[in-house]
């Protein structure tokens, strides 16, 4: 009788620690997840003032299968003004 709750005990461990662990993995992925998520942004530089901007920007312009990024509207519309002009 002894021995077969010490037995029952012992799964119960190996069940809980094997959950444990799962649990853990899954967390780091989520992280790992979230850092992938923060490097995705890159930045661009702006072509008409040079000012850095984020990747995901509305003010952007595809030219000659190139797309160049802006900080605002203005500096886009600058651009285009100086490549249409010609
Ligand atoms: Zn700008």
């Amino acid at each position: 009788m002894v021995m077969k709750v010490f037995v029952l005990a012992l799964i119960l461990a190996g069940i809980y620690f094997f959950f444990k662990i799962k649990d853990k993995k899954q967390d780091e992925q989520k992280y790992a997840d979230n850092n992938e998520e923060v490097k995705a942004v890159e930045m661009k530089q702006d072509a008409v003032c040079g000012s850095y901007v984020e990747e995901t920007t509305k003010y952007k312009v595809r030219l000659h299968d190139k797309i160049y990024y802006f900080c605002s509207e203005e500096c886009k519309n600058k651009f285009i003004d100086e490549n249409t002009n010609h």
